[in-house]
């Protein structure tokens, strides 16, 4: 029996649930481990301003003496104007251990959503008497990187850099120490760790479908905005402009033309469906 369109997608999205969630889990103990050293560099920085925000020193204090704290923690010994490169987390051991295993919970992890996903593809595509397609993990996650032009380890590249403007910003500031510590666990926080295994989720999962189309020889597919509030500012592929995914949806596209998520915005739900029958 023909597994229906709409039991793909709710499969598809069921993968997707299961898959950003084991991804987000692995990315978040990464994270977790990351900050947790991020703030042991920090704060064993030996940097007056930082040692000076460590003091004991009351958060009630009287307006004045605050104003003197903050004072003090801009003269502390090194012009605040004059960039601390050698104060900042540029411990390279540290960062590329970090890379690691980012590369290692992100390849993981999306191995793992592969799985479910192909699944998914084969039980749609072989009810419908098309051969058995079995995807190699490697390969996969290699060809969308190429595809949407940005590959994985961008996203360890772009916490090093986030943090060191994050700690240059405090550092001219005059913020307390704790401020900069709430912001670094905002940014290692799990809503960050969502969002990236959403994307890259989402991205591995229109690669498997155009995977399963070319290996079908199937043209065609339409832009399925998978019923949720599809979003409606504008997007441009292939020179034309359309009103976001809400206009998007059910419009006919080619293979090789840009797909959902790379070619419509960060977080789109939006999924490919072949639109061929066998015959
Ligand atoms: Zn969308």
């Amino acid at each position: 029996m023909k597994v229906r369109y709409s039991q793909r997608r709710s499969n598809i999205l069921e993968a997707r649930r299961k898959s950003v969630a084991h991804l987000s889990e692995l990315l978040e103990s990464v994270f977790s481990d990351r900050v947790r050293s991020l703030k042991r560099e920090l704060r064993d920085g030996g940097n007056l301003r930082k040692r000076i925000s460590r003091m004991d020193v009351p958060d009630e204090l009287p307006p004045e003496l605050l104003t003197l704290k903050k004072a003090a923690l801009v003269v502390g010994g090194n012009p605040p104007s004059n960039p601390p490169p050698e104060n900042l987390p540029h411990d390279l051991d540290s960062w590329q251990k970090f890379r690691i295993a980012l590369l290692i919970a992100l390849n993981s992890g999306l191995a793992y959503a592969l799985g479910l996903l192909a699944d998914v593809e084969n039980d749609w595509w072989t009810s419908r008497g098309y051969e058995q397609v079995d995807l190699e993990a490697r390969a996969t996650i290699l060809a969308y990187q190429a595809r949407v032009g940005r590959n994985l380890t961008l996203i360890a590249d772009d916490t090093m850099l986030d943090v060191h403007k994050m700690v240059s910003d405090w550092y001219v500031s005059g913020r307390d120490f704790s401020s900069l510590l709430a912001d670094l666990n905002k940014y290692f926080g799990s809503q960050r760790a969502q969002l990236i295994a959403t994307q890259e989720v989402n991205n591995l999962n229109s690669q498997i479908s155009l995977a399963f189309m070319t290996a079908h020889r199937t043209n065609q597919w339409a832009w399925d905005a998978m019923g949720e509030k599809p979003c409606e500012s504008e997007l441009e592929i292939n020179g034309k402009y359309y009103m976001g995914c809400m206009e998007l949806n059910g419009k006919i596209f080619r293979v090789g033309d840009p797909m959902p998520p790379f070619a419509s915005h960060i977080g789109c739900q939006c999924l490919a469906t072949p639109i061929k029958e066998a015959t």
